[in-house]
């Protein structure tokens, strides 16, 4: 961080906005500085990324899953706005000591004896070190004691969008982030790779909060990515890991994601849009079948196959119901029906559950 700083202080701190009787070496004005540099620098990045990725990346169609809360966009970003400058403060603290010297951080290659090659090494050890230590403390937030009352907040949101990545209880969220300060610390590592590294985490924080699942095939059983993220919200005690699925997998907490057996969130939303449009072709052509009753036409050789399929929308209508029942009781039973949030969900639910229901009736008469 004290490349920024520096920059900073040359270009505008210096010249513009401290006295002389404080010094770069002031520790209150690094402070200063820092808190500022890091509070403004964590919305642009956040807005950034967030929104880039929303409007490219984000599969708008999630927000037709019956889970997806009303302006969860808005409240999403209200949260992050809160949360970032807290967040933010405690990571001035270890930026801090950073910049005074107390990390493993060096300015040049020729001070290491892995030279350029200390990038691509340091890097992987950064990113498995801080995949590690990440799965531990979110697996402890999910003990009853931590996620009541600090991981709470970012359950809140089942079906995430961009905007969630950095709505979390403050604490939660420097909890959270708190390996990638202890990294240079502990290890060496060249400025430039810390500050690019710093950035990564933050992308790769937006993207598994996107929903897109298009990471290669060779790569999907080893990478943590939006597919296992979002089972992890919408299932709670699955897939802890930020990187990699090695710990979940280890740590009998891994489930492979709905969404690459047929069943994720985004599918639910295309059975349903299938099953609507389905349904209002059943109607119509029941109308127009009640329309013709005294002069019905001759049996054509099509109707068997008519009656097979609609056989076959009754069953789907039939599993959807259950999938759902399923779901709601088992929110029910892990016990987060008290919350506002929770309780406008199944309500929701039971909207879809009783409309399907009908439905299905109307189907039966069709029968
Ligand atoms: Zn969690
Ligand atoms: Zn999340």
């Amino acid at each position: 961080m004290d490349i920024v700083l520096d920059y900073c202080d040359e270009h505008w701190l210096t010249p513009y906005v401290y006295p002389t009787s404080l010094p770069p070496g002031n520790v209150f004005r690094q402070l200063l500085s820092l808190s500022v540099i890091v509070v403004s620098g964590g919305y642009t990045l956040y807005f950034l990324t967030a929104a880039l990725n929303y409007y490219f990346i984000f599969d708008h169609r999630l927000k037709l899953h019956p889970q997806y809360l009303k302006n969860q966009v808005q409240m999403e970003i209200e949260c992050s706005l809160k949360s970032i400058p807290y967040m933010s403060l405690l990571s001035t603290v270890m930026f801090l000591l950073e910049v005074r010297g107390h990390g493993k951080l060096f300015d040049h290659f020729s001070e290491t004896s892995l030279g350029y090659w200390s990038v691509p090494v340091y890097s992987a050890s950064f990113i498995v070190f801080t995949d590690s230590l990440i799965y531990w403390i979110h697996r402890a937030l999910h003990s009853k004691y931590l996620y009541k009352r600090l991981h709470k907040t970012h359950h809140k949101w089942k079906i995430p969008t961009p905007f969630a990545s950095h709505a979390f209880n403050p604490i939660d969220g420097f909890l959270q982030s708190s390996p990638y300060h202890i990294y240079v610390f502990l290890f060496p590592m060249h400025k430039w790779t810390y500050l690019g590294l710093f950035v990564f985490v933050n992308v790769w924080t937006v993207s598994i909060h996107d929903g897109n699942y298009q990471v290669p095939e060779r790569l999907k059983q080893i990478i943590n990515g939006a597919a296992h993220h979002m089972d992890h919200h919408v299932y709670y005690n699955y897939n802890y890991g930020q990187f990699f699925t090695l710990w979940d997998r280890l740590g009998k907490s891994y489930r492979n994601p709905s969404s690459f057996e047929g069943d994720g969130p985004l599918q639910q939303v295309e059975k349903r849009q299938e099953l609507q449009r389905r349904l209002s072709l059943s109607a119509a052509g029941d109308i127009a079948e009640s329309t013709v009753l005294t002069d019905s036409p001759p049996r054509t050789p099509d109707e068997p196959e008519r009656e097979v399929e609609l056989i076959r929308e009754t069953v789907i209508i039939k599993e959807t119901i259950t999938q759902e029942a399923i779901q709601a009781t088992r929110e029910v039973n892990y016990g987060f029906s008290k919350g506002h949030v929770r309780t406008r969900s199944l309500t929701q639910q039971c909207e879809d559950f009783f409309a399907e229901a009908f439905a299905q009736n109307c189907l039966k008469k069709i029968d």
